[in-house]
């Protein structure tokens, strides 16, 4: 089993209160300032990082070891929270941050927590630049600039959904803010996608089904600790499940405020880890395969086999991408020659080469996605690639921009790949990558060389009248490949042909 995660942006709306906005803005300083105390605070106090604790190990004989994130933050609350039983602690909080005492626990402690952690790092630092007399300055700690996490008890999603905010798609998320000098819950409105709604359902119905599970777990077992292996097991998510929500902002001149704000959920659930590529084919030979082959003028030829045959095709066209590519390309270069020689590391043209950037990662997840989409229809549990070599320049003479243009859709393979690999595993599904040499040149199906004109492949057997797209060629051939059933060219003395080398062409 392994733990995959991933995590869905909600956009705040733009035209949110502004007393909203406004707590939002200070509950983020606020929390940043609690942060900086504890900084200060255990700054301060650094010989606790130091300090280390007697305890006895499992065989009863007795060590020592540092003091844990929950004894630093028991410490800290100690000496800086006023409580009926201590009125008085050293460093109080309320007298630097009144409005911060009455910070929920939770957020609270993720500020202790996060400020005992960045001092504990920080002090390692220090300690060794100390011992080692290194040249250069001492290093230092820096001024929080984190976002908010709300966890579970400060998050609400209300019931009430206003008809006309639905028909703008837009819903209400509540979380605790520091609003109308008073800690409440603030509701804000966020920007649902259709998609995302069932997906927050179903995470809520995951989230009650583990604490029922879990309630009566503790009725049957009592505490955790008794608990076995597979009970742990049963709490897991088996579907996506919502963890703690964490508040974003980030400059945007067209909001106002200049703050743009978005939720992040993160989303987690446990998955099987695949078998090994043998291992499956060992124990069905016939398992459903996907094949891909990627190109740069068609970005991908999908191919699914079933006991060796073919059962589906799927062609996804780059043309356009690469078209568009080539003119936001041929922009830049033409700006670049208007405004002579370049500044050495001065970016230029920056906007546009961020939305090279967009095209291409935008293109590349799609694909990914509809490749995983293909496999999980047919059923098949292997992807299978092929291995991406590194990217060779062309021979012919081409213009800058379409130089740069090739070698990016070049690279966008190696983007495909990765983001195919990474949305397989979360479904279970093994990704492999295979040998390339030979699959776009051989005939898939009387394994003769062929000759290649453009993107065709012409089958060079005279008792064979076969052509076909030379992608779809490399796909078929590369299922051979996964069978280990693929016939390389005959070696002939002296005439033996070589591979060519891999321009995707
Ligand atoms: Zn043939």
């Amino acid at each position: 089993m392994a733990l995959v995660i991933k995590t869905i942006t909600l956009g705040i709306h733009k035209e949110v209160n502004p007393g909203k906005r406004q707590a939002i803005v200070d509950t983020q300083a606020l929390y940043n300032q609690t942060i900086a105390f504890y900084l200060d605070f255990f700054v301060a106090h650094r010989g606790v990082f130091d300090a280390r604790k007697p305890y006895h190990k499992k065989d009863g004989t007795p060590s020592e070891r540092p003091w844990t994130a929950q004894e630093l933050l028991t410490f800290a609350e100690q000496q800086t929270l006023d409580t009926l039983a201590h009125p008085d602690p050293l460093q109080p909080l309320r007298e630097v941050l009144p409005s911060a005492r009455a910070m929920p626990v939770s957020l609270r402690r993720a500020a202790i927590n996060h400020a005992s952690g960045k001092v504990k790092a920080w002090n390692a630092l220090v300690t060794r630049w100390e011992s080692q007399k290194q040249p250069g300055q001492c290093p230092q700690l820096g001024a929080p600039h984190e976002p908010l996490t709300f966890y579970a008890n400060l998050v609400a999603y209300p019931d009430f959904d206003l008809l006309a905010q639905q028909a703008a798609r837009h819903t209400f998320i509540a979380v605790t803010l520091w609003h109308n000098q008073r800690w409440e819950s603030v509701p804000l409105p966020v920007t649902l996608y259709e998609k995302v709604r069932p997906e927050l359902a179903a995470s809520q119905r995951e989230q009650a089904r583990i604490r029922e599970a879990a309630t009566s777990l503790r009725a049957m077992k009592g505490d955790r600790k008794h608990w076995e292996a597979a009970d742990k097991e049963a709490l897991r998510p088996q579907t996506w499940c919502a963890q703690s929500f964490t508040l974003y902002s980030r400059p945007d001149h067209r909001y106002p405020g200049h703050q743009r704000f978005s939720l992040h959920i993160p989303l987690e659930k446990w998955v099987d880890t695949p078998q090994k590529a043998e291992v499956q084919r060992a124990i069905d030979p016939g398992m459903t395969v996907v094949t891909v082959d990627l190109g740069v003028n068609r970005l991908a030829v999908i191919g699914a086999f079933h006991w060796g045959k073919l059962a589906a095709t799927q062609f996804i066209a780059g043309g356009s991408l690469n078209h568009h590519r080539h003119r936001i390309l041929t922009t830049i270069f033409h700006k670049r020659q208007q405004s002579g020689r370049l500044q050495k590391d001065v970016l230029d043209n920056g906007d546009l080469w961020q939305k090279v950037q967009n095209l291409d990662e935008n293109a590349a997840r799609q694909v990914a996605v509809r490749i995983v989409r293909f496999a999980q229809a047919h059923q098949a549990p292997v992807i299978v690639f092929e291995y991406l070599r590194r990217y060779h320049q062309p021979k012919e003479k081409m213009s800058r921009a379409r130089r740069k243009n090739h070698k990016r859709a070049y690279w966008l393979r190696g983007k495909i790949l990765r983001w195919v690999r990474d949305l397989a595993f979360r479904e279970g599904i093994l990704t492999v990558e295979r040998n390339p040499a030979w699959t776009s040149q051989m005939c898939p199906q009387c394994a003769t060389l062929g000759s290649r004109q453009g993107h065709h492949f012409v089958c060079q057997n005279p008792d064979h009248a076969y052509h076909a797209d030379a992608d779809f060629v490399g796909m078929m051939n590369l299922y051979k490949k996964w069978t280990k059933t693929f016939t390389y060219p005959r070696k002939h003395a002296g005439d033996e042909p070589k591979p060519l080398t891999a321009h995707a062409v």
